[in-house]
């Protein structure tokens, strides 16, 4: 399902995108997260792409 409409990708690319991945065990936390969630270890990464970088 495209997203057309610029202010609704914003939001999307927001909700999807503020994550924290672990660079250890790759385990996704959420965006306040100062440890992982899994293994405990505060080497978080932000996970931040743009949409439509698979194809890219
Ligand atoms: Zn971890």
């Amino acid at each position: 399902m495209p997203i057309s409409d610029p202010q609704l990708v914003k939001i999307v690319e927001a909700r999807v995108f503020d994550k924290l991945v672990c660079r250890k065990c790759g385990a996704i936390n959420p965006p306040r997260a100062t440890k992982c969630r899994r293994c405990r270890s505060t080497q978080l990464r932000p996970k931040k792409k743009k949409l439509g970088m698979k194809k890219g």
